[in-house]
């Protein structure tokens, strides 16, 4: 294949995109593929001599659209939403065309430079303070490493890093149970350990609990433990549960830690400015992450995290060595330092692409609706009889279960093979619960009130 054919393949590939997205709601949301199915219909082996891309192209719409469960799908309720806005898939594809490797301003300026400013205007749509800048990870998951690191680096005066955690005091971090996975993750990878993540309780609103976390604070100085860091969440992933930041990030600072908040899914949605009361005083965070391939639009993946100061993290991540030394380093920005990774994708790029073909305006209008529409799903299904709201809509997320948790096990298995709509579910205070979020970008307010009509459906029930 040369690149004449790429560009007949391309035009070949879009129009089959252009098909398959006008035919998704045609298309059970979730795949029905039994396990194993897909790498049964795959050879065992490569083959040896080039095969025509005719064939490759036949077996691709044969085998992989049908094995796939649908994110761009209108009915997709399921877990977050993945968007990609049209013009953040055409972003990617230029980005693929030049297939370059980002690691430094020199090997990509123009990637590096329209990083910084996209940046910069995220920060403003989100309307935080001045002071932050940031860079663009590929998932939450290594933002809140970074950050994890920098809480260690930062707890252990930069010791870590050379000399190794042997020897040197027990940090501890500090988040409710309400977050994420990713920090428990980040605590295991960065050395810390899980048990040094100590969960704070929580109160009525599922929100850490100030006193409490200054109260295991100082337990864990009288210890001889070392504090390291609060993670904090504005949004979380199971009901979509925000701590109360301005008092938690107070008393954090008054013992003088290093402090990252966790909005990956709600952080889209500050771009409203009537949602930002959720995260009342980010502005004296150091860490901030949020996700763009959310409910941004912009396809996955592009996870961003704003930092009120770069150094400290910088100075965790970063290496100079011999082979990575270019000319002017010190007046330009080479973003390596700022990630776990060294090489680096031209994700900017759909962030620029999006944002001008959306508008925040159009961005936001989205955002208003789905926030609107889930609250009316919301009410629709606590009329059914049987059906308890078990989390209010926090943003545009709720849960809802059955009177026993085997009966509301068994409901979602129906709906899911169903296929109309796709949901999961989660566990809150042990209760079995289905999760709805409504945060699909082409998804209707058809859509979202098909959701309470086919509960009726499936459960047996005739809509009052
Ligand atoms: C989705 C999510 C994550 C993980 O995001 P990745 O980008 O997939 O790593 C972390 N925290 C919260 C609150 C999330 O919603």
């Amino acid at each position: 294949m040369n690149h004449d054919d790429l560009a007949d393949w391309s035009k070949r590939a879009a129009d089959w995109a252009r098909d398959y997205h006008a035919g998704l709601r045609d298309r059970p949301v979730r795949a029905a593929t039994p396990p194993g199915a897909t790498a049964a219909r795959l050879p065992a082996h490569a083959p040896e001599r080039p095969e025509p891309m005719e064939a490759i192209f036949a077996d691709f719409q044969a085998i992989v659209p049908d094995a796939m469960t649908h994110w761009q799908h209108p009915r997709f309720f399921a877990y977050f939403p993945a968007n990609a806005a049209p013009a953040s898939m055409l972003a990617e594809q230029l980005a693929n065309a030049m297939a370059a490797q980002c690691m430094l301003w020199q090997t990509a300026p123009a990637a590096t430079e329209i990083e910084e400013v996209m940046i910069g205007w995220l920060r403003q749509a989100l309307g935080l303070a001045d002071h932050f800048t940031g860079t663009i990870h590929d998932s939450a998951t290594t933002a809140t490493l970074s950050a994890v690191l920098t809480m260690r680096e930062r707890a252990l005066g930069w010791a870590g890093n050379t000399g190794g955690l042997s020897g040197q005091p027990r940090l501890r971090l500090y988040a409710s149970a309400q977050t994420h996975s990713s920090v428990d993750k980040a605590a295991r990878i960065a050395g810390i350990g899980q048990d040094n993540l100590v969960k704070i309780a929580t109160d009525d609103a599922f929100a850490m609990d100030p006193a409490a976390l200054d109260r295991a604070i100082a337990a864990d100085l009288a210890a001889g433990y070392r504090p390291a860091g609060v993670i904090l969440c504005v949004g979380g992933t199971g009901i979509g549960a925000s701590d109360r930041i301005a008092e938690t990030l107070e008393v954090a600072k008054r013992h003088g830690l290093y402090t990252h908040v966790d909005a990956a899914w709600a952080g889209s949605a500050m771009i409203c400015p009537e949602f930002r009361g959720i995260w009342d005083g980010i502005d004296d965070a150091d860490s901030i992450v949020f996700n763009p391939h959310k409910w941004l639009g912009v396809q996955f993946d592009c996870s961003v995290q704003f930092l009120a100061d770069p150094a400290p993290q910088v100075r965790t991540l970063g290496l100079r060595p011999d082979y990575l030394e270019t000319l002017g380093q010190g007046q330009v920005t080479d973003f390596n330092e700022w990630t776990v990774p060294l090489g680096r994708r031209f994700r900017a790029l759909k962030l620029w692409f999006t944002l001008r073909a959306e508008g925040l305006e159009g961005v936001r209008s989205r955002i208003r609706n789905h926030v609107a529409w889930a609250q009316e799903a919301c009410d629709a299904i606590a009329a059914l009889p049987g059906f308890q709201i078990v989390t209010a809509p926090r943003l545009s997320l709720f849960t809802f279960a059955l009177t026993d948790d085997a009966e509301t096990e068994a409901l979602l298995r129906r709906i899911n093979d169903d296929g109309r709509i796709y949901l999961t579910q989660t566990r809150h205070q042990g209760r079995f619960v289905i999760r709805v979020q409504v945060g699909q970008f082409d998804c209707t307010r058809e859509d979202v009130m098909s959701i309470p009509a086919v509960l009726a459906e499936l459960a047996g029930i005739t809509p009052p």
